[in-house]
């Protein structure tokens, strides 16, 4: 078998340490909350590799930890508290229970997906004096120094740092302005060792005095005293690499004198809407959610595998969607029993298999070999030998192929109205069987012809909403259609009700038939549907879309402007209430095609990183985005919205700068008979939230522009 090794940067041999044997090792969960399919996706690639290492015939002994104490990144140690001591606070229950809760969920969330359950899932807190002989022992060879009852890795003492991530911590991330440690000798010092705060539960005695452990200790001290000195291979999400297998390296390989690790294996993401998906972003999947919407947990299992664990997966209901469609079909396969049983046929199927497992020895390449149990399902050989193959491949794929899809129970009027459309057919008289057929589809039931017999089934609740959207690609673009109106309102909601209300109609009572309005429910709670399903009726000018989950805000917005058929398009925060003719104000703005974006409310800067509210109408740096008014046709120079913007913060100065960079002005008409009202988004989202999403936007919108000669500072 070959891998990639992150170590080395390529694809290697595998040998293992001892013959026969192989010791695995996974960095496992956090558990101060679920598991989101993210990180379960990364427990699938580990389980995978073990799957292949156990077809070929090697004892894998496979560890789990549970990071049950001390979860805590660098450089926030000092403002941020143990993750699994604030959520036993905010959840009122001691920790211990907590970390059992989640622990449990964790267990059965990995068994929904067929991973196979590590032989030992050790917790930290169980091996917290393995941790501190450890540190001791970096203490006395002094690689690592105390400080105030904390005790640090000097990484200066050893030579091998950054040879995994190729990164140093003095790089640390742009925007992580934590204030540094003033008890570290150097700021890349990272802490093993943190004395305990007064008051303290969760606390163990040391040579330091009472404290607990950093995270990456823990996996160094607990691959020893688990697995011993040496292990063939060692898995994590990319985000892993640094700082903490950096961390653990420069850790075990100071007590050790040598390599700790031989294979270092990483999965990358899962995102979504090109996000990664994380719980401090806001756009996590448990597995609870897919059970909930009526999937199959293994459709998401099927979904992993039709990418490598070295590329990046973007998750959306609609992927998983096909994913489940997928998963039925190969089951189907599994359980088709026609053909003859020849020779040919067998030397065939052979091949076959040497195929699909050639293809994952080669680098864990799992699509590849999915792709070859496919070409199996579809090939014309006999039954029995694609059921003898498929269920040899299940063993690497885990996919419960050998499950048949549900049997068919269906009584009753539909099974009246299958009999009756089946006679229509027989006589061919097809418009007439069509006919039934929309009745049964709108009784809840599906019918397929391409089933031995005629098929009814009912329509599993994982397709039901199909007619929701699922990222911004699934409307079609209108944008190149000649313009129908004047003009298009775009509204994108994800919270408030009355808000919402309260901008359409408001922006319709003056629109008049001017033009449309279309309105975006971004992922809206249930409680709102009414609300929304009025709107949804009220008139021929409004148009509806429903994203079946929280786009993002630019996803969002991107839907109403890949829509919008007006010649001009105002977008609308719900926070804004138009209170006299908006339309005949904008429309002299708008016809200045020197003018690229207009509205209410701006914002100047001298050094584009510091923005100040404009006080007077005229030219401003950035349109605010309560209220953005444009030609549509200028999108087709800017560009939509940039989806990375998830939170909606600075998206505007993004989207006008965008649009300054072609040349055109951004201004304000201060006089525009608009009000501004609370600001739901802002108000739900906690403070911390706020200002950590807001940062990211707006180096993501530094980044982007302050480089660009036209906004270059004027030199004095
Ligand atoms: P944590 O519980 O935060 O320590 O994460 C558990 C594992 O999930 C780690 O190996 C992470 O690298 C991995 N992980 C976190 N987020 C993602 C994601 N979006 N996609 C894939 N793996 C992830
Ligand atoms: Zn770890």
């Amino acid at each position: 078998m070959r891998i990639y090794d992150t170590l080395t940067r390529q694809k290697e041999e595998f040998a293992p340490l001892q013959s026969g044997r192989v010791r695995l090792y996974s960095c496992g969960p956090t558990v101060y909350r679920y598991s989101h399919i993210g990180n379960l996706r990364s427990y699938l690639m580990a389980d995978w590799l073990r799957r292949l290492l156990e077809a070929d015939g090697y004892t894998v002994h496979h560890v789990k930890n549970i990071t049950d104490v001390g979860h805590m990144r660098e450089g926030q140690l000092e403002q941020e508290e143990d993750r699994i001591i604030a959520a036993a606070r905010a959840e009122g229950k001691p920790a211990t229970e907590i970390a059992r809760f989640y622990t449990d969920a964790f267990l059965a969330d990995e068994a929904k997906l067929n991973i196979l359950p590590a032989a030992d899932f050790p917790k930290a807190t169980h091996h917290v004096p393995a941790m501190v002989d450890m540190v001791k022992s970096l203490v006395d060879s002094s690689c690592a120094y105390e400080a105030g009852g904390n005790v640090y890795f000097s990484v200066s003492s050893f030579p091998g740092y950054g040879k995994l991530s190729h990164q140093q911590s003095e790089d640390l991330q742009e925007g992580d302005r934590a204030e540094p440690d003033p008890l570290k000798r150097v700021p890349r010092d990272f802490a093993l060792w943190k004395a305990a705060e007064p008051g303290r539960a969760l606390k163990w005695e040391s040579p330091w005095g009472d404290g607990f452990p950093g995270w990456h200790i823990e996996c160094s001290a607990i691959v020893a005293s688990v697995l011993g000195d040496e292990i063939d291979f060692h898995t994590g999400g990319v985000d892993n690499i640094f700082p903490h297998h950096e961390d653990e390296i420069a850790q075990s390989e100071s007590v050790l004198g040598r390599q700790h690790v031989r294979h270092w294996v990483h999965g990358q993401h899962l995102l979504v809407d090109g996000v990664k998906m994380a719980k401090s972003t806001g756009n996590v999947y448990l597995v609870s959610d897919l059970d909930r919407r009526g999937f199959d947990p293994l459709a998401f299992r099927y979904l992993c595998a039709t990418a490598h664990h070295g590329s990046r997966l973007n998750f959306t209901p609609a992927s998983l969607r096909a994913a489940q469609r997928g998963l039925n079909r190969l089951r189907l396969a599994t359980h088709s029993a026609s053909g003859r049983l020849t020779k040919k046929a067998r030397a065939e199927g052979e091949k076959r298999r040497a195929a699909f497992w050639d293809a994952a020895r080669d680098g864990l390449n799992i699509p590849a070999a999915l792709a070859v149990a496919w070409r199996v399902a579809r090939s014309s050989l006999p039954g029995p030998i694609k059921r003898e193959l498929l269920m040899d491949f299940d063993r690497l794929l885990g996919l419960d192929l050998a499950t048949a899809p549900a049997p068919l129970q269906v009584t009753g009027e539909v099974a009246e109205l299958v009999r009756e459309r089946h006679q229509h057919r027989k006589a061919r008289r097809w418009d007439a069987a069509d006919s039934i057929r929309g009745q049964i589809i709108d009784m809840g039931f599906e019918v397929r012809d391409d089933r031995p017999g005629t098929a009814v089934l009912p329509v599993p609740a994982w397709k039901q909403d199909a007619g929701n959207i699922a990222s911004s690609a699934d409307v079609s673009s209108r944008l190149d259609e000649k313009p129908a109106l004047d003009f298009t309102v775009g509204v994108v909601a994800r919270r408030g009700c009355e808000e919402l209300q309260r901008c359409v109609s408001s922006a319709r009572a003056w629109l008049g038939d001017a033009g449309e309005v279309i309105v975006v429910d971004n992922g809206f709670p249930e409680e709102c549907a009414p609300v929304a399903g009025k709107l949804d009726e009220a008139a021929e000018e409004m148009r509806f879309f429903r994203a079946d989950h929280f786009l993002g805000t630019a996803g969002g917005r991107n839907v109403a402007l890949r829509q919008a058929r007006g010649r001009c398009v105002v977008l609308l925060d719900t926070s804004v209430e138009v209170t006299g003719d908006l339309f005949a104000a904008l429309r002299p703005l708008l016809e200045d095609e020197t003018v690229g974006v207009a509205g209410r409310w701006g914002v100047v800067t001298d050094d584009m990183r510091s923005f100040e509210e404009a006080e007077s109408s005229g030219d401003v740096d950035a349109v605010e985005g309560y209220l953005m008014a444009f030609r549509r046709d200028v999108l087709s120079e800017a560009g939509l919205l940039d989806e990375k913007f998830r939170f909606y913060r600075h998206l505007d100065l993004d989207f006008s700068y965008a649009v300054r960079s072609r040349g055109y002005r951004a201004v304000i008409d201060t006089a525009l008979p608009v009000r501004r009202h609370d600001h739901v988004d802002w108000l739900a989202t906690p403070p911390d939230e706020r200002e950590r999403l807001s940062k990211r936007n707006f180096y993501r919108f530094l980044r982007k522009w302050r480089d660009r000669e036209e906004f270059a500072a004027p030199q004095p």
